[in-house]
């Protein structure tokens, strides 16, 4: 399926429900946005509900303040528009309300997504569901707004890590340049995401880089954040985005893995990098993750150590 479809889908209804996977980052949080606005600017209504807050650094994006936590009791949506989302499990307190009945729009760049829309657009060859909102504009013939070129910019600056992953083409290129023809200032978004940290989270990058440990043959390399780490340097989870990256700038690593202690007791979130020839999808997938070739994550149960030496041996023999 193709944005065509996709715009078929949204003129046959008018009251929407967005949403995007649990724990947002820029490109959920931007591409919701983006969305929203669309479907405002065709007449139709339509409202964004996620189960968390919006991370801080997102806030200044314009429309993130309307995002709900909880479903409006009167507002008896049509359709529910997907984005970013692999599965349904993903989507957070969301999917009570998304029953079979309602036609659920499936607009998604993970490999892992299991098309479970009624409609579905999975093209993994986007680097964003960001840029697949961008297209529907296009489609649509709408104007872009201001906001609503920070909002796509944003989703496809935190995906393509700044414009450096494997995921960066000549269209992510094309479609920046038209962004920032909108209005958009890529210094400024840039400052905006990356630099504003607090003391309190760098601080916590410095704890987590004494973890740092690869493998005998160095093409593994992975560090821990633990609740301990998080108590003392009174940094947020916010915080540990970014982390992952100090394991996969090794020169010799393949897969870098982040071990997160998350507030739950005996749940660790484990995150994968890859520079591309290991398929970290597969690795997150065989713990009940997922995610993209390069990017991926998964939640395994058990205590931080027990969690590390198993996934440590399924990396390893993935390597074989
Ligand atoms: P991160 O490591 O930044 O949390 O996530 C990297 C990528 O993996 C993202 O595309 C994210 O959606 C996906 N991902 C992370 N955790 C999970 C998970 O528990 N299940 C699935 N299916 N995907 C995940
Ligand atoms: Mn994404």
């Amino acid at each position: 399926m193709s944005a065509k479809t996709i715009k078929t889908a949204i003129r046959k209804f008018n009251k929407f429900l967005i949403t995007a996977h649990i724990n947002p980052e820029g490109d959920s949080i931007g591409s919701q946005v983006a969305m929203a606005s669309l479907l405002k600017k065709l007449g139709k209504s339509a409202i964004i509900l996620n189960e968390g807050p919006v991370p801080y650094i997102l806030q200044f994006m314009k429309g993130t303040e309307e995002i709900m936590k909880e479903m409006p009791a009167s507002f008896d949506f049509e359709a529910a528009v997907i984005l970013d989302c692999p599965d349904l499990s993903r989507v957070g307190n969301a999917a009570e309300h998304i029953t079979k009945e309602k036609n659920i729009i499936n607009i998604d760049h993970h490999v892992s997504n299991e098309n479970f829309g009624k409609y579905n657009w999975v093209d993994t060859e986007r680097s964003s569901a960001g840029e697949m909102v961008f297209e529907l504009f296009k489609a649509f013939k709408l104007k872009l707004d201001y906001d609503d070129a920070v909002a796509i910019y944003v989703a496809m600056m935190t995906d393509t890590g700044s414009f450096k992953y494997s995921n960066t083409t000549s269209r992510t290129h094309s479609v920046t340049a038209e962004l920032i023809d909108a209005g958009v200032r890529p210094y400024e978004i840039y400052g905006r995401i990356y630099e504003t940290n607090s003391i309190q989270n760098t601080s916590l990058l410095g704890e987590a880089l004494q973890t740092l440990k690869v493998s005998d043959d160095g093409k593994i390399a992975w560090l821990w954040v633990t609740r301990e780490m998080l108590k003392k340097t009174k940094a947020s989870l916010e915080g540990t985005e970014g982390i992952i990256n100090f394991a996969r700038s090794i020169e010799s690593s393949d897969i870098a893995i982040l071990f997160r202690e998350t507030g739950t007791e005996n749940r660790v979130k484990v995150s994968f990098r890859s520079k591309g020839n290991v398929d970290v999808n597969k690795l997150a997938a065989s713990f009940g993750g997922g995610g993209h070739a390069t990017a991926s994550g998964c939640t395994v149960f058990g205590k931080i150590e027990e969690v590390e030496k198993k996934v440590l041996e399924k990396a390893s023999g993935m390597l074989g």
